[in-house]
């Protein structure tokens, strides 16, 4: 899982790196909550997990009385596709000079591969092309829980100093944060000392409990009900539900509507073995998005019963179309409930996706 900047800053900060002050705010009305930074210049940050937000006009900088418009137009923004809920405004540092720091898992030599480079910010990705020497590289055990300081001194090299102390205890975040990756980009200096402007960290999703985080943070609503079914569910932005048992069919199901040039709402896999409870609530599931006109469900029954299955259907008692595809065990059973109830049903997958990609147009 990847945490928001300002999360990540807060962790730094616990561990003895300076980050520069600052509030979250969630929308325009709370802008007043910036009274609370320091300074004259404030930069406001669009808490958004993706990079590069700076060149994509997540990252704006301003006058304090310039702040109410910036945040509006942060907030009005999409970066990169993802609208942004969050927004960091923090003082603004005068900068003298950017660094690179980051560390990741080498999977194949199973260590933490720490890279450093005296030059950092947004343009690190274009310096490592030009000149990939510029980027300095450790490799350690993670068994090692202290970076020793002549690894320390091989990266720094003619950098200041003061440098050293945060690798350290950049390297003691990532071990005890079971992170996959810590950056700070850009890592700057100014005449105050060192802060990082910048951070990064993705946490282990298996070590998620651990680190005592919400597997669930992250999810819409739907996906939130979905999870607490046990349900495994994708929003998508089409008109097609889509219910299968087994990710293999499901995907699959979802291929074939492709193929057909039809669009899927949804992925959603009721699991092996489900009976009329849970099929039920995954067709009520599907069925409330308003976008959904058809819904398809293709089931292969193996653990699945197909009477439980139609029941399911049944139960749910939706005003969409729902068009099935029951082959297993009870299958006769099955299809005799759907039958008496009026529904669709056809023999192949190919057939039932054909006939939802035609009702949905
Ligand atoms: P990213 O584009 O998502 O990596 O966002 P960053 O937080 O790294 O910001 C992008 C760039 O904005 C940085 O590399 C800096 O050059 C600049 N920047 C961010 N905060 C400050 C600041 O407080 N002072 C100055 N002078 N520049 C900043
Ligand atoms: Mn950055």
């Amino acid at each position: 899982m990847k945490l928001m900047e300002y999360e990540a800053k807060e962790i730094l900060r616990k561990y003895g790196i300076p980050a520069p002050s600052g509030v979250v705010i969630r929308s325009p009305d709370q802008v007043p909550e910036c009274d609370k930074v320091a300074g004259d210049r404030l930069v406001l940050k669009a808490q958004v997990e993706v990079g590069g937000r700076g060149k994509a006009g997540g990252v704006l900088i301003g006058g304090r009385s310039e702040v109410p418009a910036l945040a509006r137009a942060l907030f009005s923004r999409d970066i990169k596709g993802v609208p942004v809920r969050e927004v960091l405004v923090e003082e603004w540092l005068p900068i003298t000079h950017e660094y690179y720091l980051s560390m990741t898992i080498d999977r194949s030599s199973k260590k933490v591969l720490i890279l450093f480079a005296e030059a950092g910010g947004v343009e690190i990705e274009e310096l490592v092309r030009t000149s990939p020497e510029a980027l300095r590289r450790m490799r350690i055990s993670p068994l090692v829980h202290e970076l020793p300081l002549f690894m320390v001194r091989a990266l720094v090299g003619s950098a200041p100093a003061e440098i050293g102390p945060v690798i350290r205890k950049l390297y003691r975040v990532f071990l005890e944060k079971d992170a996959l990756l810590a950056e700070i980009n850009p890592l700057v200096t100014t005449e105050q000392g060192l802060y990082a402007a910048d951070a990064k960290l993705v946490v282990d999703d298996n070590a998620l409990r651990r680190q005592g985080i919400s597997a669930n943070r992250d999810l819409t609503d739907k996906e939130r009900v979905a999870a607490s079914y046990g349900f495994s569910y994708v929003e998508l932005d089409g008109t097609i539900g889509v219910i299968g048992n087994g990710a293999g069919l499901t995907m699959a199901t979802l291929d074939l509507i492709e193929f057909y040039k039809g669009k899927a709402a949804n992925f959603l896999d009721v699991g092996g073995g489900a009976d009329q409870e849970r099929v039920m609530h995954a067709v009520r599931l599907v069925a409330g998005v308003p976008s959904v006109r058809v819904i398809v469900v293709n089931i292969l029954g193996g653990i699945t019963r197909c009477d439980e299955v139609a029941r399911g259907i049944v139960n749910a008692g939706i005003s969409q179309k729902v068009i099935v595809r029951l082959a297993g065990i009870h299958e006769a059973e099955g299809r005799a409930i759907l039958a008496g109830q009026g529904y669709r049903m056809l023999d192949t997958m190919d057939e039932v996706v054909k006939a939802a990609v035609e009702a949905a147009s």
